[in-house]
């Protein structure tokens, strides 16, 4: 699993601004063999909690060399820890960064490429004329620019991007979806359309809004 999939708790030391992760995974040894506590020994060593869901990352999360940010708390305060490499064979480094994640924007969309080739299967061996299927996408993305994320209800999180999460259609915005093909397809092309969009507005379906909150980290 990437980084910042459900809770992580964290030993981190304030005097250096190192942190380890600890159960449920086992604690990460050091090439010297040390453990933290004992490189740390003297110092201000305290217990974290990731808090929140905020997560950010400058690659896609299941790349070994992502450096990944989240934020964690000791009860008190909330700190950044941010986690990466120096290079593939080197251990991930955690270091604890005084400030926060701050939303920074929400976008929301539809996967085109998979709406494309889904629709090109459904009218197969009659085809739809490609300048159509390119209006008709073009209309979904443009639909897509005025959702407000908030009004919407999220059906599952990406496994793989825990900053992603998808959201099903809503009904009028569906509605909305199927009215529009009045503009775009002559009629047997939207009698073959009804079926699909239908099941496309399932909670699994290919009409599923994919909701991507982007993090920027604030610096206290
Ligand atoms: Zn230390």
């Amino acid at each position: 699993m990437p980084e910042g999939h459900g809770i992580h708790h964290f030993l981190a030391c304030r005097t250096c601004l190192e942190a380890e992760r600890v159960l449920p995974h086992p604690p990460e040894v050091d090439p010297q063999g040390a453990s933290f506590l004992e490189r740390h020994a003297g110092h201000k060593v305290e217990a974290l909690s990731r808090v929140g869901d905020a997560f950010l990352s400058d690659r896609p999360p299941w790349d070994p060399m992502a450096t990944t940010y989240l934020e964690v708390t000791n009860g008190s305060e909330v700190l950044v820890v941010r986690s990466g490499r120096r290079s593939v064979e080197d251990p991930v480094e955690r270091v604890l960064l005084p400030g926060r994640l701050r939303l920074d924007h929400i976008t929301v969309e539809f996967d085109l490429d998979l709406i494309r080739r889904a629709l090109d299967a459904h009218f197969f061996p009659q085809a739809v004329r490609p300048k159509k299927l390119e209006q008709f996408l073009a209309m979904l993305s443009e639909l897509c620019r005025g959702i407000d994320a908030e009004r919407l209800d999220v059906v599952f999180d990406a496994a793989m991007e825990p900053h992603v999460q998808f959201a099903r259609l809503p009904e009028d915005l569906h509605r909305e979806v199927v009215a529009r093909t009045a503009g775009i397809f002559d009629e047997w092309e939207r009698e073959r359309l009804r079926p699909f969009l239908a099941e496309a507005s399932a909670d699994d379906g290919l009409l599923t809004l994919r909701v991507t909150r982007s993090f920027t980290l604030q610096a206290a």
